[in-house]
């Protein structure tokens, strides 16, 4: 088994842990271990909350959710020889939840997926969901069920939401420039347009005094992916994958967390995966400059795994770019295209009697594929949404018996 290069005792903050990890990205985090080219280590990671939410039937505590503490980050992990303008290559060898523990934290044999709130960052459909949702999902080996969720039973697709390398000084700067020029085109706008720096509860790693106070103020929060990584939410970063890092600093500092159990293509609720807390195992490499080499300048580049829950068979809903609500038409616009194909499948889902918010969770955190399938056909961009049929103990296609309508339950809802 490789070895732990960054340990996470699951019953303390990762403000407590011996070697602290951090929630804002800046090149001078303090790295917490070296490690060679060539070598195989572990990581164990916190729930990307820093376990703020339980195993419960409430989602006040996802109402609720501090969004100045995500996303607990483990790292940095320095390379040796890694040099701007290298790219880092990272196998993901293994990933999954907490091992042999069951316990209060997401990643102890359980976790969750969250519907947020307008008012505290909102998801894909908040116009049609403002509040705050949960289901709590229980881990069977490969598979997940939820007694929020009955019916339905899906092997996982795990990976990391999030993992990246330090931005250089003049990368973090240009970031916050320009994020804060689309922030001012809207400051008042609920949920904001993007989130600038925050001191508050931000965490440095290893940093102390005037080092972690910069760090604190200047780091940029983790929200979006951005050239160096970051918060990609890709689900087939699972077991297996390759993917090659832009280095940006000396010795490369990988970080990251925020473990999947599963997700959807587009994690659709915001906290639209499974989360979890618990490990994941490298190998690591270099590619000396090669960001020249391959002209990978801005994003990195990756190899997907080759393991992958084997559905066959998809129930696929279509939306166009066209608002039904207004009989408005958008000029190509896939993100609205992408959001009526899941709101077709909500209407298609309630049939069964399902909720609209228990239809939401499942296609956040469901090995659901999302594809652009149309961008050019003016005015109307077509996105479709692939739902694997075998997800369901029961027939959920159509036919002319019609749905089998049955008390499909509830997902943990919020008090006023
Ligand atoms: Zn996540």
């Amino acid at each position: 088994m490789p070895e732990v290069r960054f340990k996470v005792d699951q019953t303390k903050s990762m403000r407590e842990q011996d070697v602290p990890g951090h929630n804002r990205w800046h090149p001078d985090v303090p790295i917490a271990e070296m490690v060679k080219p060539g070598s195989e280590f572990r990581m164990e990671c916190r729930d990307w909350t820093d376990c703020q939410v339980g195993d419960n039937d409430s989602a006040n505590d996802v109402r609720d959710i501090d969004l100045t503490i995500p996303h607990m980050l483990s790292g940095p992990i320095g390379v040796e020889g890694a040099e701007p303008g290298d790219l880092l290559v990272v196998d993901i060898l293994d990933l999954g939840p907490v091992p042999q523990q069951t316990g209060g934290a997401a990643g102890q044999g359980w976790g969750y997926t969250g519907i947020f709130a307008k008012a505290n960052g909102g998801g894909f459909l908040t116009d049609y969901f403002p509040d705050a949702y949960k289901a709590i999902w229980d881990f069977h080996g490969q598979q997940a069920t939820s007694r929020h969720l009955p019916g339905i039973r899906f092997t996982g697709i795990t990976h990391p939401g999030l993992f990246g390398t330090a931005p250089s000084a003049e990368m973090l700067a240009s970031w916050n420039t320009r994020e804060q020029a689309l922030i001012d085109t809207d400051p008042n706008r609920v949920p904001p347009l993007a989130v600038p720096p925050d001191a508050t509860n931000a965490l440095a790693g290893k940093a102390t005094g005037d080092l972690a106070k910069r760090i604190c103020a200047e780091g940029a929060r983790t929200v979006p992916a951005r050239e160096n990584g970051g918060n990609h939410d890709i689900k087939n970063f699972t077991r297996g994958s390759r993917v090659f890092y832009p280095v940006n600093v000396q010795d490369a500092k990988l970080s990251g967390g925020d473990l999947h159990f599963s997700q959807g293509d587009g994690e659709i609720t915001f906290c639209g995966a499974i989360e979890m807390g618990g490990f994941i195992d490298f190998h690591v490499d270099l590619i000396k400059g090669g960001m020249e080499t391959y002209g990978i300048s801005t994003n990195p580049v990756f190899l997907p795994g080759n393991v992958e829950p084997r559905y066959t068979e998809f129930l696929t809903f279509i939306g166009i770019s066209v608002d039904h609500d207004t009989d408005t038409n958008y000029y190509l616009d896939a993100t609205l295209a992408y959001r009526r194909a899941c709101l077709n499948a909500v209407e298609y889902f309630k049939k069964f009697g399902y909720s609209g918010e228990q239809a939401y969770l499942l296609l956040g955190s469901s090995p659901i594929e999302g594809r652009i399938s149309g961008i050019v056909d003016i005015p109307n961009a077509c996105c479709s949404l692939y739902v694997p049929t075998a997800m369901f103990d029961f027939e959920v296609r159509p036919s002319p018996a019609g749905p089998m309508k049955a008390d499909r339950g509830k997902c943990a809802l919020s008090t006023a």
